[in-house]
Order: C-alpha cells, then sequence, then structure tokens
C-alpha cells in the first residue's frame, strides 16, 4: 500500500486539518438527507492556502467540496467518499461596506444575518433573504444563486454579485466583475460562477451590492379562501406594480395550521395564508400601500382582514421555522422546489395533488407565490422509490408548464441526472466544456450538478 496522500496535506498549507469523527461526520451531511463520508476538513486561511489546497488535490487526485454552512437541500454540499471538505465558515469578516456606492466586500463564510447587521448600521441591506438566513453564507448564496421572500421584488443573489475572487480548479485566481457602474468588455463570466456550486472555483471574497433600508418594513398575513385561486392572486400582485411590495409569499392550510400551533408564533389558525412585506419611508405611506394591496386582494376575491406583523425580519424568521416545524411533525419527507410562469401556479398546484394522491402520500406547500416558486413538501421516504417517482413527475410536469426543476435550492446530486430535461444536450455540452477549462481534474465537487456521463 502507497503513502497516504493525507500525510502531506496538513504540510501543504497553512490552515488546520481536522480528522476527528465528529467534525468528518458535522461536514458529511446537509440539509438532505444524504451522507457523505470525508476523510478530512481543510480549513485554510488566506487565498494562497486555497490555492496550495487546489495543488495538492491535483496532485493527488483528491476531490475538494468547499461548504459554507451546510444548508442546501439537495446534496450540494456533502462529499463524495475521500474527499476533504474546505471549510470557509471561518472567512466571516464584513471586510469593507461603502453605504455611498451602495457594495459591501465580505468573507465567503459571511453568515447572511450577520451581514445583514452590519449593513443596518450604514442604512443599507442585501436583499436576497433566503428562509436559512440565519445560517447560510454569503458563499453558499453564490453557489446555489439563493433567493428568499424579497426576490419578489429584488431578485436572486445573481442579481446582487457584482465581483469575487476565486480559485479554479487550475489553481489560478480570478477575479471577476468590477465596481464600475457599466462595463462592456465582452461577456460576462461573473454570473458562471454563480449558481455553480462549488464545481468550477472555490470562492474566497464576494463584493455584493447592497440597496438603502426602508424606514418601514411591515409584514402582512393574510387569511385567503380554501382553494384560494393561486394564480389570479399572484397575477394581480404583479400587475399591480406596487414598488412598496417587496414580498408574496404562501403558506397552505396545514403549514399554516402547523405554524399556528408552535408556541411563539402567533399565526391565524386553519385557512391558507398570504404573507406579504411592504417597504415604506414612513408608517402613513406603509398604509397607502397597505390600502392599494387590500383593494387588489379583494379584486381576486380575497376580502378577509389581514394580520399585521410590524417586525418583517421576524416574520421571515417564523417563516423559515416551517421547515423545522414540518420535521417535528412528519419527519423525514422530499422538499421539492420547482418554479413555473404565474398563469401556470394552479396546474402546478393541481399536479401536485394528484401527484400525492397517486402515491398516497401528505403533501404540504409552501413557497414565493409571487414568483411561481413552490417548495411541496412531500412525505415520503427520501431514499425510497415512491420519492424517485415523485421526482421525476414533479420535474417533468414542472418543465411541461414552461418551468423549471429548481427555483431556488440548486441541483446538486440529487437533481443532476434530470439536469439534461431541462437544458438539452447543446447546454449541456457547452456545460461541461465551461466545467474542462475551469477543473481539468474534475475534483472541484464531483459529482454535483452536472449530470452523468453517457458510458
Ligand atoms: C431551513 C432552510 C430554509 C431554506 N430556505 C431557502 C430559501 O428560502 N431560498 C433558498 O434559495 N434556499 C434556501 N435554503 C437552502 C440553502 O440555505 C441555500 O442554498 C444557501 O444558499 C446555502 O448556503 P450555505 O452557506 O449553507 O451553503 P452550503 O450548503 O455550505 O453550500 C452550498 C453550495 O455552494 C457551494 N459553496 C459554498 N461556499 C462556497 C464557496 N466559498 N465557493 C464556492 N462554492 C461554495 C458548496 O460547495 C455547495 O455546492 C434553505 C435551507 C434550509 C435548511
Amino acid at each position: 500500500m502507497g503513502p497516504d496522500p493525507l500525510d502531506d496535506l496538513a504540510a501543504a498549507f497553512r490552515g488546520g486539518v481536522a480528522r476527528d469523527p465528529e467534525a468528518l461526520a458535522r461536514a458529511g451531511r446537509d440539509g438532505s438527507h444524504l451522507v457523505g463520508q470525508p476523510s478530512a476538513v481543510a480549513t485554510p486561511r488566506e487565498v494562497d492556502d486555497v490555492v496550495a489546497l487546489v495543488r495538492w488535490a491535483r496532485r493527488h487526485r483528491t476531490a475538494l467540496v468547499a461548504r459554507g454552512a451546510g444548508t442546501s437541500l439537495d446534496g450540494e454540499s456533502v462529499p463524495p467518499a475521500g474527499s476533504v471538505v474546505v471549510d470557509l465558515s471561518g472567512w466571516n469578516s464584513v471586510l469593507e461596506v461603502r453605504a455611498d456606492e451602495r457594495w459591501a466586500r465580505v468573507g465567503p463564510g459571511v453568515v447572511n444575518r450577520s451581514l445583514q447587521d452590519a449593513l443596518e448600521k450604514e442604512g443599507q441591506f442585501f436583499p436576497p433573504n433566503p428562509g436559512s438566513w440565519t445560517a447560510s453564507t454569503i458563499g453558499g448564496h453564490v453557489g446555489t444563486n439563493a433567493s428568499g421572500p424579497r426576490s419578489f421584488k429584488y431578485g436572486p443573489t445573481r442579481a446582487w454579485v457584482r465581483g469575487l475572487r476565486a480559485v479554479l480548479g487550475t489553481g489560478e485566481v480570478v477575479r471577476l466583475g468590477s465596481r464600475a457602474a457599466k462595463r462592456s468588455v465582452g461577456p460576462d463570466l461573473l454570473p458562471l460562477i454563480v449558481g455553480s456550486e462549488g464545481t468550477l472555483g472555490i470562492v474566497t471574497e464576494i463584493t455584493v451590492g447592497t440597496a438603502p433600508l426602508p424606514g418601514v418594513r411591515r409584514g402582512l398575513i393574510v387569511p385567503l379562501p380554501a382553494d384560494p385561486p393561486l394564480g389570479r392572486i399572484a397575477g394581480a400582485m404583479r400587475a399591480a406594480r406596487e414598488p412598496g411590495l417587496s414580498a408574496v409569499e404562501y403558506l397552505d392550510a396545514a403549514c399554516a395550521r402547523d405554524l399556528a400551533e408552535r408556541r411563539g408564533v402567533r399565526w391565524p389558525d386553519g385557512a391558507p395564508l398570504l404573507l406579504l412585506e411592504l417597504e415604506a419611508e414612513e408608517a402613513a405611506s406603509a398604509d397607502l400601500v397597505e390600502e392599494r394591496l387590500r383593494g387588489v386582494l379583494r379584486s381576486v376575491g380575497v376580502a378577509a382582514e389581514p394580520h399585521r406583523h410590524d417586525d418583517a425580519d421576524r416574520l421571515w424568521t417564523e417563516r423559515g421555522e416551517s421547515s423545522r416545524v414540518l420535521d417535528e411533525r412528519y419527519g423525514e419527507r422530499i422538499r421539492e422546489d420547482v418554479c413555473v410562469p404565474l398563469p401556470a401556479i394552479d396546474s402546478l398546484i393541481g399536479a401536485i395533488n394528484e401527484i400525492a394522491r397517486r402515491e398516497r402520500v401528505p403533501v404540504v406547500v409552501f413557497g414565493h407565490l409571487g414568483e411561481g416558486s413552490l417548495h411541496p413538501n412531500f412525505v415520503v421516504d427520501p431514499a425510497g422509490p415512491a420519492a424517485g417517482r415523485i421526482r421525476a413527475a414533479l420535474y417533468a410536469v414542472s418543465l411541461r408548464l414552461g418551468g423549471t426543476i429548481s427555483g431556488e435550492h440548486g441541483i446538486g446530486s440529487l437533481k443532476a441526472p434530470y439536469l439534461a430535461d431541462e437544458l438539452g444536450p447543446g447546454a449541456v455540452r457547452l456545460l461541461r466544456a465551461v466545467k474542462r477549462v475551469c477543473d481539468p481534474d474534475g475534483i472541484l465537487n464531483p459529482g454535483k450538478l452536472y449530470p452523468p456521463e453517457p458510458p
């Protein structure tokens, strides 16, 4: 037997290497049911250390898996057996905030909430706010192009990354993007990295755009009638072109009931719910926005009195609890993430219920209604055959309706076999070509995103 490549790992770069069972177990999981068995967890200190790590990995043909908080949901950060996890959660400094120019430069391990805290002091905020915002990192958001309730108004992470520094799988350091207001220097390479799930490069610094913090952020919880006309509601909210409306979320009756039963959460019980976020400079303007939106809702048959929630951030934290609440109530399940054009939402909901009926499993649905982005949670063993059938049927329906197999969570290993159904063979070839150039030895997060090569 030859020498263990891990023997010289610690000497190959500056930084820590952990190989104890607890560290390996922690780094082996993400928010999915999958479990990986890495052989080490490396914590580089500087960009040169990441370069050295990549060189070491190329020499030893060992996989590297970049990791932020490990909250992704489709195996994006689950390491293959024998790989080395590159833990970037310690790179958690907000390096520079420029409120005048509306950007901030951060380490990839900065947690979304910490960035919001730092920006708040400067009267700014970072718009993407996934339900995991109290734990997940900006590097992870770049990895999955994460979004959240505020994407209704502000768009996903991709719209807010102005620049980044990454170490490619070749060991080269690239800086992409610019702080200039505009630029015409060929195709933009920056968006290639956003959503690439750590398969093209390891991101070591990010410059994000920021937005001025509104004076008032008000949450509204609106009870909906049973079987609400979701397509009409979403369409009317979008058509209202209300600049003070920043989020349009939906919880079905089962999800709303489960949240309402939770201690410390005061939610209306029994009805499906629409959650809205309004932004304004002062309370009186928020009142006007609220009045206009109530008129829009009445026009689509939603007349119930809304409940006000004065701390919108808390509203999203409580709404983010839905995952934990469903964990407690139902245990194992698959948490899906499809997104369709708004006019197709009711057809999608119908198909989700039909799939659940056919498979005889409960389903709970919540999501970012204003963007047609829904998270059906099917209560089924995620590793069993029914889960596979449900996934295949759901993705086929979403694509048939003109939608996508992932609105925001990413592809990871669970959806990789379905990627070609959405992109087609030409785009998959292009994507593989990009991968080969950035990571010729295939050391960066193998098994994720790209569909398995045909034999
Ligand atoms: C309760 C809960 C709620 C959620 N709600 C939402 C939601 O509303 N919207 C949404 O979009 N997602 C949501 N998610 C999914 C997840 O939180 C997001 O995808 C988030 O962006 C992942 O961040 P992370 O720091 O945990 O990244 P990780 O899971 O550590 O990594 C995610 C991917 O990015 C790569 N990566 C991480 N850091 C780097 C880096 N520095 N360089 C290169 N690649 C890197 C990893 O290799 C991996 O492929 C939710 C998850 C949970 C558990």
